[in-house]
């Protein structure tokens, strides 16, 4: 058939190769890890540390979760061009690769929700979903998944320089720290910011509660809801992807979505979408339960 012929292989790398990718990806994050616990059984680790980790580990995965995903893929606000850039060259510092082709990737995986297309499905394999991926990268697809991001100034510019705020984030630490500086607040917050935004990837579609009716298997896990900064509530986002919250009741913690509240009240953002009641009952399971979802419905 035609469509076989012309679909590209299987194991056709994009510009960040799988040897590359898990090279950065895959080893040397879980060994800096590993140096970064072997200080701390040595006694050499103190406040400073534990802060570069904390610290680098909130920013720069708010820069995925508030900057590559919400805004930039879902374009859930709107903000000027100072904080998007700031955003995306936090995000760039976790390491998940420049934010145009990170785009791509993630509405490939919305618009092929665990069917054939999706780039990291568990019903591939849960270790598939979580690292395997990262080694079989399909040829990036901007121009068909991300094409808003190719057109945008900023987000080329960033994505131009990726390396640049790849490199700032080992820098800094080890400016400020030393060498224990650049293992807690470089390659194991690396290590820490990567797994928990692959978790959303594994487990969240895999374990944990499917209030919507979605068509595919993401799921709420409160775990990675509390550790990704909001990004585990994923069947909410499954059902709502333009949403600015994905925590839509009121236990469903979602840091990123209170700090676009707090960029909202400063002026720094506009236009927040949020779903409406009436969306929000369409979609659910219980349509009784809509009552829980008023605080957030707009
Ligand atoms: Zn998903
Ligand atoms: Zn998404």
């Amino acid at each position: 058939m035609a469509a076989a012929v012309s679909a590209p292989p299987a194991n056709n790398v994009g510009k960040w190769s799988t040897p590359l990718t898990t090279l950065f990806v895959l080893v040397l994050p879980p060994l800096g890890a590993l140096g970064a616990l072997a200080t701390l059984v040595m006694g050499r680790v103190q406040g400073v540390h534990i802060a570069l980790f904390l610290g680098g580990f909130v920013l720069t995965g708010l820069g995925i979760t508030i900057g590559y995903h919400r805004l930039a893929t879902h374009r859930s606000f709107e903000t000027n061009p100072l904080v998007k850039a700031v955003l995306y060259i936090l995000g760039s510092a976790a390491v998940e690769g420049p934010v145009v082709e990170w785009v791509a990737n993630h509405m490939k995986h919305h618009i092929n929700a665990d069917r054939e297309g999706d780039p990291h499905s568990p019903r591939d394999g849960l270790l598939h979903s979580h690292w395997g991926w990262l080694t079989q990268f399909a040829e990036i697809e901007a121009e068909k998944y991300a094409s808003w991001t190719l057109r945008d100034p900023v987000a080329r510019a960033v994505s131009a320089t990726f390396i640049i705020w790849v490199a700032l984030g080992y820098v800094v630490p080890f400016l400020i720290a030393g060498w224990e500086g650049f293992l807690w607040g470089g390659l194991f917050r690396q290590c820490a910011v990567q797994n928990v935004t692959f978790a959303v990837n594994s487990v969240c579609h895999r374990w944990g509660a499917q209030p919507f009716n979605t068509n595919d298997l993401s799921r709420n896990n409160w775990i990675v809801g509390i550790l990704g900064l909001g990004e585990g509530w994923h069947n909410n986002h499954h059902a709502f992807p333009v949403s600015a919250y994905h925590g839509l009741r009121w236990w469903e913690f979602d840091l990123s979505g209170i700090v676009i509240r707090v960029l909202e009240a400063v002026g720094l953002v506009k236009n927040v979408r949020r779903p409406a009641l009436g969306q929000i009952q369409r979609k659910l399971y219980v349509p009784a339960a809509v009552n829980l979802y008023e605080r957030v419905a707009s």
